[in-house]
């Protein structure tokens, strides 16, 4: 890691205590490194690590930090600072409908983000109604209808108009009259830059006007999302982005170099298909990322806030012993919501391999925890010895049908074999394995 890197470079400095421009030369380079090849603009680059040697220079190394360590908190706090403040929640406007109008290239997420966006405002107790503004392909009218019905939030479409500003300024009135305080545009895309959209954008802005013009992009396009940004906010003008597919590879380049070059906040993270996975931006953890010190730090700060170090740690030991028993399963069920879902820690961890665990929802959790409890503790020990009757005796329990009971000990199964084979090559080299 970076930190690592920094440390050999500066293991000769022990003891002196200040940082200066003999022995920072290196660090700058394995900076300068770091950045390009989390995908960070090049003259982004180039005046970021300026900044950074200013700043370190003539630096008193803090006794509780390593002089790498000292250096790498100089570049966080710095990339921090650059990638802008703390997230703000989008302003609700005096006079109702607050409209939102989301803009990018074509599959870059926009109808996805519209549809986890309205997800949030309703969950914060609004009234969204999202707009299908994408005409060209019926199968994206469909596409908002089923996400809209799947949360239960109206869709305003027009099956037979292509008049994109029309339908816009029609969805605004039905919004008003129908009390819904949010809109939310999902306009199309294309797979390049091109006049025609432009024009469209600026139409739909002349006649509804929004009061967020939000672009979208996917982070995993890199460089390329700087010149799609910046030709955006020239051509239609942008309040600020949402960066989507986070859960991918992308180290996150794009967020700082979107920054720096187009000056425009980042307003959400896209994380996921599914419609929850939408998360307010914070520049400190982006910072962590495109450092390449995975989330540790996200994992930290979670942690801190839900549950004590040593929980974690027994966690994650179970995680790597796989020796995860349903005992175990509900002792950690609450704090695995709290973290959001098993996967979502695993990948918090460095070196565990992504995987598709499954996640956990409210009601769900509270089946699996009455139909857990309703186990003796030697089932819950060993699910192997829960057969056809014990299965009825827990569904009676706990208020559930066998068939909950059988698609809960499914679930588990597959869950302790996807740990085995994730944790397959950690293993090696420890020895300690059971049965070995
Ligand atoms: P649009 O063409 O801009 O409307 O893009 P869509 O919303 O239809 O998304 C295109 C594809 O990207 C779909 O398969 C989405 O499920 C996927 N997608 C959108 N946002 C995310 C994200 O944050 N993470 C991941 N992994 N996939 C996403
Ligand atoms: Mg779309």
């Amino acid at each position: 890691s970076l930190t690592t890197k920094l440390d050999s470079i500066f293991s000769q400095l022990r003891g002196r205590g200040k940082l200066s421009e003999s022995n920072i030369k290196d660090a700058m380079r394995e900076i300068r490194l770091a950045l390009l090849e989390a995908d960070v603009n090049f003259q982004v680059v180039k005046d970021f690590v300026e900044r950074v040697r200013e700043q370190s220079m003539g630096q008193e190394v803090m006794r509780s930090l390593t002089p790498g360590q000292q250096v790498v908190k100089i570049v966080r706090d710095e990339l921090g600072a650059l990638m802008g403040g703390e997230h703000r929640p989008l302003s609700i406007a005096t006079r109702p409908p607050t409209t939102i109008l989301l803009m990018g290239l074509q599959g870059s997420g926009k109808t996805t983000a519209a549809a986890k966006l309205a997800r949030t405002f309703k969950d914060t107790g609004h009234r969204p109604m999202l707009v299908a503004a994408d005409v060209y392909r019926p199968a994206a009218i469909d596409q908002l209808r089923t996400l809209g019905a799947s949360l239960d939030i109206p869709v305003y479409a027009q099956d037979d108009s292509q008049d994109v500003a029309g339908i816009c300024a029609q969805a605004r009135e039905t919004a008003r009259s129908g009390n819904h305080n949010i809109l939310i545009i999902d306009t199309a895309g294309r797979l390049q830059i091109n006049d025609e959209l432009m024009q469209e954008l600026r139409d739909v802005k002349t006649v509804a006007p929004p009061h967020h013009s939000l672009l979208v992009v996917d982070a995993m396009t890199g460089q390329e999302a700087v010149k799609v940004a910046q030709a955006f906010d020239e051509e239609v003008g942008i309040d600020a982005t949402i960066l989507t597919k986070l859960d991918g590879d992308a180290r996150g380049g794009a967020a700082l170099s979107i920054r720096a070059v187009v000056g425009k906040p980042i307003q959400y993270i896209g994380v996921g298909e599914k419609l929850d996975a939408l998360e307010p931006f914070h520049p400190d953890r982006m910072a962590s990322r495109i450092l390449g010190m995975g989330d540790v730090l996200s994992l930290i700060e979670k942690a801190e806030q839900t549950i004590d170090e040593e929980t974690a740690a027994e966690l994650e030991q179970k995680l790597r012993k796989a020796s995860f028993t349903l005992e175990d399963f509900q002792d950690q069920l609450k704090q695995i919501k709290k973290l959001g879902s098993l996967d979502s820690i695993i990948s918090m961890i460095p070196g565990l391999k992504k995987a598709n665990l499954p996640s956990v929802d409210d009601s769900e959790l509270k089946r699996v925890e009455a139909i857990i409890s309703s186990m003796t503790l030697e089932e819950r020990r060993n699910h192997l010895i829960i057969n056809g009757s014990r299965r009825k005796r827990i569904a009676r329990g706990s208020g559930t049908e066998v068939g909950d009971v059988n698609r809960l000990i499914k679930q588990f199964t597959q869950t302790q074999k996807m740990m085995k084979s994730m944790m397959g090559g950690q293993k090696k080299g420890k020895g300690k394995g059971k049965g070995r």
